[in-house]
């Protein structure tokens, strides 16, 4: 198994005979494609419906299933799918042909603008937290006509919201959307005290996705990798990333064929891959697109992560997205670069040319700097789950705190302005120390290259980027409540700059005021220092920011009054959706500890205890056979060691048998708490803990047995592909 997994070739990619700008977008029924296949007028009417985000007739809605339809025909499509994000994480898909009785006998190949526009996926078994049985059985899926529908495995998928009969969301989309939707127009208010010509602003996102490579032959003979994703166990290997040459090393020629090969089925689905790097880990690698507009940005990475998983299997690997598939070697994350910018061009997180400009970039940045203050703990809520807890709080990237890092140079402008005093622009604009603040920022291009790895937040020159996120977590989860956090908090900030000049104050003066205000009333999430630090957990406890680990707990920033008040106020979440959907966090987190610990406690006694006992038994019949040979005082001397090692690993065995005993045992007294929140909490505080510490043994037991006998590929074999 483990030669056959070395003595592997690169799998040969098809590599198309055009250039990528040809084939790019080829499976994805954009502008150029509905140009083509609608009518002109239609072709029209659905662009002008996408730019004002207004609904389709059910007419037009006819026409462009037609449309769809022969153009998913012409590209070998059979069937077609509403495509869609349940709260499972990932992605779900019911497909049907395109065929209807004809009413001679035979079929039809038919597409009707109703079942584009909306369907009823058989939904009672996707998660929906008690929304669906208080309400209606049913939900429905409908079309989100602002992200184009695509060719996957010859099948027309149409991206849709999914939501219940009664309006609630069932899904991640369409909060998302209202987000989107919120920050808009919160967000283009205030850019409008810069450019009244200001429309729209559009949230964009570049997300940086990390992942392990696994060859498919060790991959199989890990129970725990196939049924939970990662490493239940397993001793670190000898060597790891301790030299740090895996890190932009070379990329070996089977993984490069891996990547070469995503990038093209990447590319003909539109989404926009640029960079591919090795990660620190062994066997961690990086992809990263050019970032977009952030509903679409988000379906990319949706589809990026189906596409891999099924890419990797056609070169025998398998990608684990898994935040913690290893211990003792990095986790993955998936970093969201954030930028808000609006439809005149301007970056709103960009310092400009003009002192103007630069009033509006210190705006935008405090203001986001206000609301990650105000909603800290439920940002952290937004990154949390089972998998991701592994990463956060470790010794690794980021802490579980979430504070943000400015860098010096914006830190050194922050702080100017919190001590510049007055309150009339003409009148601080004479004070040498206030005007090097706002007048200089163009000269010096903000330095983006002063990083801080530690920090989960960081500002990066142009944007700010949201590391805690998890590397197998849907990106809208963060996105939904940091668009929306920060559209509350700018339209509070627009109430308070509107009340100053309704009194007559001028408005640049009234938003220097708000701004210091806001700089001083969020003081405590700013931290350039080092994240992992103890020092740090103790000084953010102090300076009150949510220090939370356990992530039930942590999952209760959702239904805080502030988080409540907020996401009703921004029209994202009402507070009925907010119980279901924390109703489905802890009820998933209560079902991946308890499959981890099931396959843990089989692992445990099926695999290990059976393999130590049996090296156990060769280690006495050795022992034995000495003393008839050797005579009991010379046998006794001679093998010490053996003796030992049978004690120890009689030790850890006992020590196994009954921590998996115990194990059981808070499973079953867990099971049996009706409350989800309570039940995770169980499974948090009581299973979680056994868990490590019967990992502990098996470890220890993994360095005693004989590596003949052992049942399972060692890390040292899992982590390196050659
Ligand atoms: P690094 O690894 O140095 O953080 P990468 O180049 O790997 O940076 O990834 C940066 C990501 O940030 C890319 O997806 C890129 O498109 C995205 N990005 C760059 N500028 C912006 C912006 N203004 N708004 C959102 N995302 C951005
Ligand atoms: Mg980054």
């Amino acid at each position: 198994m483990v030669e056959e997994a070395f003595d592997r070739k690169a799998t040969p990619v098809e590599i198309p005979a055009e250039r990528p700008q040809e084939y790019y977008g080829k499976l994805v029924f954009n502008r150029k494609k509905m140009f083509e296949y609608l009518p002109k007028k239609v072709y029209d009417q659905l662009v002008y419906a996408i730019e004002n985000k207004k609904p389709l007739g059910r007419e037009l809605a006819d026409e462009i299933a037609d449309g769809m339809r022969r153009w998913a025909i012409d590209n070998g499509a059979r069937h077609y799918t509403h495509w869609f994000a349940p709260l499972t994480g990932g992605t779900a898909e019911k497909h049907d042909a395109f065929i209807e009785h004809d009413g001679k006998g035979g079929v039809v190949e038919e597409f009707s603008g109703k079942l584009l526009v909306q369907q009823e996926p058989d939904a009672s078994s996707f998660p929906n937290g008690g929304i669906r049985n208080t309400f209606e059985a049913r939900g429905y899926s409908a079309w989100d006509i602002s992200s184009p529908a695509f060719i996957l495995d010859q099948t027309l998928c149409i991206p849709t919201i999914f939501i219940s009969y009664t309006g609630e969301s069932l899904d991640y989309k369409t909060p998302l959307l209202r987000a989107l939707n919120s920050v808009d127009k919160a967000a283009a208010a205030v850019a409008r005290y810069f450019d009244p010509e200001v429309q729209h602003v559009i949230s964009y996102l570049g997300w940086e996705q990390e992942y392990f490579l696994v060859d498919e032959s060790l991959y199989s003979a890990r129970p725990d990798l196939v049924m939970t994703g990662r490493t239940l166990m397993g001793h670190e290997s000898p060597k790891n990333q301790q030299l740090e040459d895996h890190y932009f090393g070379s990329i070996p020629s089977r993984v490069e064929a891996f990547m070469l090969d995503l990038e093209i089925r990447c590319h003909k689905l539109g989404i926009p891959v640029k960079t591919r790097h090795n990660e620190v880990a062994p066997n961690q690698f990086e992809c990263a697109p050019v970032f977009e507009e952030t509903n679409l940005a988000n379906d990319h990475n949706l589809l990026l992560m189906s596409v891999m998983a099924e890419t990797a299997r056609q070169h025998n690997f398998r990608v684990l997205l898994h935040e913690k598939p290893f211990a003792g070697v990095n986790g993955s994350g998936k970093h969201n670069n954030w930028s808000l910018g609006t439809d005149r061009g301007a970056m709103l997180f960009s310092p400009g040319r003009t002192p103007m400009d630069n009033l509006q970039f210190i705006t935008f940045v405090v203001n986001v700097m206000a609301a990650v203050h105000r909603h800290n703990g439920l940002l952290k809520a937004s990154i949390m789950s089972a998998t991701n807890a592994h990463r956060l709080g470790a010794n690794e990237a980021p802490p579980a705190i979430i504070s943000i890092f400015t860098g010096t140079q914006l830190a050194d402008i922050l702080s100017r302005l919190k001590e510049s005093k007055g309150t009339d622009l003409s009148d601080l604009r004479t004070k040498s120390e206030f005007s090097i603040g706002l007048s200089q920022i163009p000269e010096i291009m903000l330095d983006n290259t002063d990083r801080n790895r530690t920090s989960p937040f960081a500002f990066t020159g142009n944007r700010f980027e949201f590391r805690a996120v998890g590397s197998s977590a849907n990106c809208a989860s963060a996105m939904i409540v940091l668009n929306a956090a920060v559209a509350e908090q700018l339209a509070d900030f627009k109430e308070k700059v509107d009340v100053r000049v309704a009194a007559g104050e001028d408005l640049n003066a009234a938003l220097i005021e708000e701004i210091r205000a806001l700089i001083i009333a969020s003081e405590s999430v700013h931290f350039d220092g080092n994240g992992y630090s103890e020092e740090w957990k103790a000084e953010a406890a102090r300076r009150g920011l949510d220090c939370e680990t356990s992530a039930p707990l942590i999952f209760d920033a959702y239904l805080r009054p502030e988080s409540v008040d907020m996401f009703r106020k921004t029209g994202v979440l009402s507070e009925i959706e907010l119980q279901a959907r924390n109703e489905v966090k802890w009820e998933m987190y209560t079902k991946k500890i308890q499959i981890e610990a099931r396959v843990l406690g089989d692992l445990a006694l099926n695999h290990i205890i059976p393999v130590a006992t049996r090296y156990q038994s060769v280690l006495v019949e050795n022992m034995v056979k000495m003393r008839q040979l050797l005579g009991e005082e010379r046998a006794a001397q001679l093998g010490a060691g053996d003796i030992e090692a049978i004690e120890k690993i009689a030790m850890h065995m006992e020590n196994i048998r009954r921590l998996v005993a115990q194990m059981v045992d808070a499973r079953k007294k867990a099971n049996t708490i009706v409350s989800e929140r309570e039940k995770a909490i169980a499974y948090h505080d009581n299973v979680t803990g056994v868990m490590e510490t019967i990992r502990y043994h098996i470890d220890k037991l993994e360095l005693l047995v004989d590596n003949e006998m052992w049942p399972l590929p060692k890390y040292r074999e899992l982590l390196f592909i050659r």
